[in-house]
């Protein structure tokens, strides 16, 4: 038996944004036999630019066991980066301050992964499940309960359940709890990467191979490091990730980042100096201010949707999994759907907002040096 025969009254889940959080539900769903279809704004898989490297704590490890068939985990597991098993912090002459280690992480469980790949990991079997060029611009509650969703490029869809999954620009939050967007931190992150090859290896200090470093400039900038080996290809990139104010921010953001660095230790400005200048981007740091819960109905909010924070601590898309995770074993338990998504929103509300404050103070201790 299928267990849409146990999801009472629901025959359909509409989710919004086929990000982190919002494929892992829609696989999660989708194995247990619910009809379920996301739509997703960008015009195919291959069209995202949010970034690079996104480290996988144990939460996030557990919620994609959770989620996703054996065969795709399988898949996401295969294609994701050989493990590290330290984070450590460095002044700018390249002295360790701070080092934990992690060692014995075994090579069933995920440490990092590439965003693009993730995400084309996360799609498999989805098929024609995720329909791509798509943008959710708001959503009506009819009087039956039903949920229809428009889009901007013409056409709706009618479901049972919205999953607003889209991000930290969420239209479905914009509807759903509209004085709750999230905050500029009043701070950027230049985001970029140095292709791993013959010549650049050997100039990567060994911390640095071992997972996330981050390193405090004497101005007042800091810059992360960490690589992603990919486990079923010999290539990767070193991650580099800038925090400075806007002021900070020059036109070429490549030279601002060589700038910035340029009275550190060679290693880092050589680094800095071999990173792909055509691949850095700004990212504004935002964070969302705590809400009181809303009155439950059939829709709903998950990850950066609903309690966006900045990448400090890396857990953002670790939050968005476990949501997803909460969110689907709700659905599949077999209780009214309005119940599990109101049993939902109990977990969900208290750990994404706890989870965002104390990344923001990661943030600001990070920031301070
Ligand atoms: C530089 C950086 C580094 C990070 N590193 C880490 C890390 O190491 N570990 C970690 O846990 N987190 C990390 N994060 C945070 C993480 O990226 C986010 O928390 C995570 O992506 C949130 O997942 P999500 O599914 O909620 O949203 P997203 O993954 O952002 O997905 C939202 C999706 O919705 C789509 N969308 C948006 N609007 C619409 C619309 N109107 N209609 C339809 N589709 C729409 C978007 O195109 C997107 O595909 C990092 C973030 C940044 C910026």
């Amino acid at each position: 038996m299928h267990l849409i025969d146990t999801v009472r009254g629901m025959t359909r889940v509409l989710i919004s944004g086929a990000g982190i959080g919002g494929l892992a539900l829609a696989q999660a769903l989708h194995q247990g036999g619910v009809d379920v279809v996301v739509h997703e704004q960008d015009p195919t898989p291959a069209t995202r630019n949010q970034g690079y490297r996104i480290h996988i704590d144990a939460n996030g490890n557990a919620a994609l066991r959770a989620c996703l068939p054996p065969a795709v985990l399988d898949r996401v597991r295969d294609t994701s980066g050989i493990n590290g098993d330290l984070v450590a912090t460095f002044t700018q002459r390249l002295e360790r301050v701070f080092a934990q280690e992690f060692p014995g992480i075994p090579a069933s469980e995920i440490s990092n992964v590439d965003r693009d790949t993730f995400r084309r990991g996360l799609l498999t079997g989805l098929g024609d499940r995720v329909v791509f060029g798509r943008t959710v611009s708001g959503y009506r509650v009819a009087d039956s309960g039903r949920v229809r969703v428009e889009f901007a490029e013409g056409g709706a869809d009618e479901g049972d359940l919205l999953v607003g999954a889209d991000g930290v620009g969420s239209a479905v939050r914009r509807g759903l709890v509209p004085d709750s967007g999230p905050r500029d931190l009043g701070l950027r992150c230049l985001y970029g990467r140095m292709p791993i090859d013959a010549e650049t290896g050997p100039l990567i200090p060994a911390d640095f191979n071992r997972g996330f470093c981050w390193v405090a400039g004497d101005n007042g900038i800091g810059v992360g490091f960490a690589p992603v080996r990919y486990r079923d290809r010999p290539d990767g990139y070193l991650m580099v990730a800038l925090v400075t104010t806007p002021s900070g921010i020059g036109a070429n953001l490549h030279e601002t980042a060589l700038e910035a660095t340029k009275d550190w230790d060679p290693r880092v400005k050589t680094l800095i100096g071999y990173a792909d200048s055509t691949s850095f981007f700004p990212i504004t740091l935002r964070a969302s201010d705590r809400i009181d819960p809303w009155q439950s109905g059939p829709v709903t909010l998950l990850g950066d949707a609903i309690h966006t924070m900045p990448p400090a601590g890396g857990v953002g898309a670790n939050t968005a999994l476990q949501d997803a995770a909460t969110l689907a074993a709700e659905l599949l338990s077999g209780k009214d759907p309005l119940d599990a998504v109101a049993a939902y929103e109990r977990v969900m509300i208290p750990r994404g907002f706890g989870t965002v404050e104390a990344s923001v103070q990661m943030l600001t201790q990070l920031a301070a040096h």
